[in-house]
């Protein structure tokens, strides 16, 4: 449920640049990777796609990703997002996963684990190559 008191939250966190295209900067949470933050339901989210939710479609899908159509991945103005990945001007922003507000670290422990596996499977394949060719 966005409350009007959400919105008031989120445009108290931003700017409007004097650039030639009217970005509106966010000027609340940035995480590590660059993206701008913005806690709704207790649970962080791009504020860009806050925004889009905001003032453009409230119904988008959860798989669905914003982008945007100018360069500035601070930029929340809605005229500037878009869910055409061919308009957008840049494409850091187009995993899903930033739906999830915090990545579990654990779940890449056996990733790593895979990798390696492949990796010996590939060493004995090689080896294995290789004693067939000497016969
Ligand atoms: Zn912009």
């Amino acid at each position: 449920m966005i409350t009007q008191k959400t919105i008031d939250r989120f445009n108290r966190k931003t700017i409007k640049l004097n650039n030639k295209i009217n970005c509106i900067q966010w000027h609340g949470a940035i995480n590590s990777k660059g993206i701008p933050l913005f806690t709704v339901n207790n649970k962080p989210i791009p504020a860009y796609r806050a925004s889009y939710l905001f003032f453009v479609d409230s119904s988008l899908h959860k798989g669905t990703s914003v982008y945007h159509t100018c360069s500035n991945k601070l930029c929340v103005n809605p005229d500037h997002l878009t869910l055409d990945i061919n308009k957008a001007a840049f494409s850091w922003n187009n995993d899903f996963s930033y739906d999830l507000p915090i990545i579990n670290t654990d779940s890449l422990v056996p990733l790593n684990d895979y990798i390696n596996k492949i990796k010996t499977l590939e060493d004995e394949i090689k080896s294995l190559k290789k004693q067939l060719m000497s016969k």
